[in-house]
């Protein structure tokens, strides 16, 4: 039971609500998505636990947190790269790994034609390439903001999904598949709670920068975790960075994946870096809630890069909700506005309308997709015994570390967003 149902009730006593949170907080079952979202304790959500559907299949996976690569006995895998291989556009890598997949370029020679379509050149969404469908950056709806958040499942993401769950609000997670590997059973907290998954690659390099079997392994085994964990398959996917271009593009749309990218970029995943300081990120949202007063999405909606990164980027996203909602009709996932309802390709889940969300109905009755949170589990919180489970850190990629305890609730919202707030760790420095 979520602790937050507690505090909505009001005939419940405080020495109950004590002894409850007490309990709840002590007990830190691990072994399934219901009891992993009750935690509050965002150092406890931290703390690696063991999940055997994922342990067991570890060996069919690339190693966590880095660059992908198919598998040499993998069949399937090899079937499907080498049914796409000899179609892939002939464009080259961009620059000279390993430094290109941090996303340095130095050296690299190319035309300011941008031939390639290439985001991180000039921003380019609108493919060279033929047979390629631009990519989503906004929304047709006015007044409209697609609202999703990049880089998890952060395992200390409980007081933020629990926020966004006191308000019926619905948002598109790019997950990264080295995440999903470690926090299983908070990335089925995103399905059960009725959030749409979109990939986000295995590791979260470059994609520009790998060869074609590379980013061919890191959106394909990204695809199979989610599946694995979650039970779906994603159809959506968002380049770290941006960087995508032609070659990416088309690999992607092999795997049946589109390709979403952003307009306004919150830069919250940037704060303490490159002299982006927190105002700057407050001052990005106010922009854009200041453009949607001001009527620039009268005709059609937008996106801004938000994330579940870290314990700031949740929290300005929690700070400035109630002025995005205000300032935009509508905050509704990628796949409702664009009125894609069967966002996965199994056909066991749905997405409800844009006319239906806007309306209301936010999740689809009867949608209900088939978890695997029911698997056994061991429970152990031991970290020591496989790599899974840890925060898969490592000094180049999204960190999701330990934060300080956040406990939300309906009842206290005010209080509660205070104490949140406060209660910020920085975990990018
Ligand atoms: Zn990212």
């Amino acid at each position: 039971m979520r602790l937050s149902s507690f505090f909505t009730t009001s005939s419940v006593s405080s020495a109950f609500l004590v002894a409850s949170f007490v309990s709840s907080a002590s007990a830190q079952d691990r072994t399934t998505e219901t009891a992993e979202a009750a935690i509050t304790n965002g150092t406890a959500e931290c703390v690696a636990y063991w999940y055997p559907p994922v342990s067991e299949a570890a060996y069919n996976f690339p190693t966590n947190w880095q660059p992908a690569s198919i598998l040499s006995n993998d069949t399937a895998a090899n079937a499907k790269y080498n049914s796409i291989s000899s179609q892939i556009p002939n464009i080259a890598p961009k620059g000279t790994q390993p430094a290109s997949l941090e996303g340095n370029f130095s050296g690299l020679s190319y035309s300011s034609s941008d031939p390639d379509c290439w985001w991180t050149y000039d921003q380019c969404t609108t493919p060279k390439v033929a047979g390629l469908k631009p990519d989503m950056a906004g929304v047709s709806e006015p007044d409209t903001l697609g609202y999703g958040f990049d880089d998890g499942p952060n395992c200390s993401h409980n007081a933020f999904y629990d926020y966004l769950q006191d308000n019926n609000q619905k948002a598109t997670m790019f997950y990264i598949g080295s995440n999903v590997m470690n926090w299983p059973l908070e990335a089925q907290r995103a399905l059960t709670d009725g959030h749409e998954i979109c990939v986000h690659t295995w590791s979260h390099r470059y994609m520009t920068s790998l060869t074609n079997e590379q980013a061919f392994a890191e959106l394909y085994y990204s695809m199979q975790m989610i599946k694995l964990v979650v039970g779906v398959t994603p159809t959506c996917w968002r380049p770290p960075f941006g960087d995508v271009d032609d070659r990416i593009r088309w690999i992607a749309n092999a795997l049946g994946l589109k390709t979403i990218i952003w307009q306004y970029d919150s830069n919250d995943w940037k704060a303490g870096i490159d002299g982006i300081t927190d105002q700057d990120v407050d001052d990005n949202y106010m922009n854009l809630i200041a453009r949607a007063q001001n009527g620039t999405f009268s005709t059609s909606g937008t996106i801004m890069l938000t994330h579940e990164l870290n314990n700031f980027t949740m929290s300005e996203a929690v700070k400035f909700y109630d002025q995005l909602k205000s300032a935009f009709k509508y905050l509704v996932p990628m796949g409702v506005a664009n009125n894609q309802t069967q966002p996965y390709v199994e056909t066991n889940y749905s997405l409800p309308t844009f006319e239906a969300y806007v309306s209301g109905t936010t999740v689809v009755t009867g949608g209900t997709p088939q978890s695997n949170s029911s698997g056994s589990t061991s429970g152990s919180t031991s970290g020591s015994t496989s790599s899974l489970g840890s925060s898969g850190n490592s000094t180049t990629k999204p960190s999701s570390g330990a934060v300080s305890q956040v406990v939300f609730s309906k009842a206290g919202a005010l209080a509660a967003t205070m104490a949140f707030l406060g209660g910020v760790t920085r975990v990018l420095a």
